[in-house]
């Protein structure tokens, strides 16, 4: 994408909250595994929590490229910490939700008031989601939710959940529901997991045995899956942009350190090996932004972009494994060491062919799309 005058100023301006206002709260943050909620108070401020959300509810109107950009560059400073700036809330919650329920929740996230995760995943339901167990039945006054979900982003921390499970589990796609779930509600419980990276960005497994009104129903009954499909490709292409935030950052890192490390009386750089490995995470990083940024595009014009989105999700998240391990062999020594950036970045980048719809799946996706898949 060639950017014009508005999205650099955009990209400056993102740039500089991240370095400004993420940055110093990284390492206490990642060390203590907590996420800093003063953090959330400035982007609103900033009018970051409501970025893509449409004017006429109270967001900035923003397009799918500005979210690319502004993820891009809070994930380059901290994935982790840039995680809760925009998630399904903000794009669920106005498409389907009653006015009521926007009042109630789009607002707050917008405002910072409120921090939301999106609850689908269950221990036997990943990739699979139809073989979830959980389940809403009617009661007199409104919902029973009993569900084990597992990996909810942002749940420990939350004030609401989209949770999603089964209103009629023998319709299968057209039995799943969304349902808006206050987190502190009596019958819910939330534990924290141990993870490998984005350890400023608390996961949670959640247990539901509690009772709902029936006003947190998000739009239909038995529309869940389809809700969550018409995000499909937005959420694909900003997670791509998420991995495109962290090969930048390591691949910066590796230019600055190949050009002041000395090893045999000259920086490493001048060595052609190293500049190989340079220059290739430059091809992978330059290949990934065209797919990330081509896709937001293709969305933007109106045109189908899934299979365009499933590339970006697959070409980015494999360009940050692979630059991020390439920038462990640069740092070698002190990048191993946990004070160092390069690790975390690392770490995080391992979460990203994983979540999103893991890249087999992704593959699948495309395969299909392509018509590649054979009949069996
Ligand atoms: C840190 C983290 C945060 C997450 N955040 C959230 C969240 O906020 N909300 C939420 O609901 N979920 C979340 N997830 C869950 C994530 O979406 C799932 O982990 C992911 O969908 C994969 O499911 P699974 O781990 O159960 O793997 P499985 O589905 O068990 O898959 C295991 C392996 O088999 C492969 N596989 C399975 N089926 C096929 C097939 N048909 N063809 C080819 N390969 C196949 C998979 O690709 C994978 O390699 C998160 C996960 C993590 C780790």
């Amino acid at each position: 994408m060639i950017e014009d005058e508005e999205m650099r100023g955009f990209r400056d301006t993102c740039r500089r909250f991240a370095e400004k206002e993420i940055g110093p709260l990284v390492d206490s943050a990642e060390a203590s595994g907590t996420y800093p909620r003063e953090l959330i108070a400035k982007a609103a401020e900033n009018g970051f929590l409501g970025l893509t959300v449409a004017e006429e509810f109270g967001g900035a109107g923003g397009s799918l490229l500005h979210a690319c950009v502004m993820i891009e560059e809070f994930s380059r400073v901290c994935a982790g910490l840039g995680t809760p700036m925009l998630g399904l809330g903000q794009r669920l919650i106005p498409a389907y939700g009653t006015p009521e329920q926007v009042d109630r929740y789009l607002a707050p996230i917008i405002s910072g008031e409120k921090l939301t995760a999106f609850a689908m995943t269950e221990p036997g339901a990943g990739s699979d989601v139809l073989a979830m167990r959980g389940t809403a039945t009617r009661t007199a006054s409104g919902w029973h939710i009993k569900a084990n979900k597992i990996y909810a982003t942002g749940a420990p921390i939350s004030d609401f959940m989209l949770v999603v499970v089964y209103t009629d589990r023998d319709k299968r796609r057209d039995g799943l529901s969304i349902f808006l779930v206050d987190s502190h509600l009596p019958g819910i419980e939330i534990h924290k997991m141990d993870k490998l990276g984005h350890s400023s960005m608390e996961t949670g497994i959640v247990y539901f045995d509690c009772e709902v009104p029936e006003d947190a129903l998000l739009g239909e009954e038995g529309r869940g899956m389809a809700y969550v499909m018409s995000a499909l490709e937005e959420g694909r292409i900003t997670h791509a942009a998420r991995s495109l935030g962290v090969a930048r950052a390591a691949y910066e890192a590796s230019v600055e350190y190949a050009g002041q490390r000395e090893v045999f009386g000259k920086t490493i750089n001048q060595n052609q090996v190293v500049q190989g490995k340079l220059s290739q995470m430059l091809i992978d990083l330059t290949s990934a932004r065209l797919h990330v940024y081509s896709a937001a595009e293709l969305f933007e014009s109106g045109a189908p972009a899934l299979v365009e989105a499933s590339m970006a999700k697959v070409v980015a998240s494999e360009a940050a494994v692979g630059i991020t391990d390439q920038a462990m062999r640069i740092f070698a020594g002190v990048g191993y060491i946990n004070d160092a950036p390069v690790q975390r970045y690392f770490r995080d980048a391992r979460l990203y062919p994983i979540s999103e719809g893991t890249n087999e799946i992704q593959h699948r996706t495309i395969a299909r799309a392509a018509g590649l898949a054979g009949r069996g």
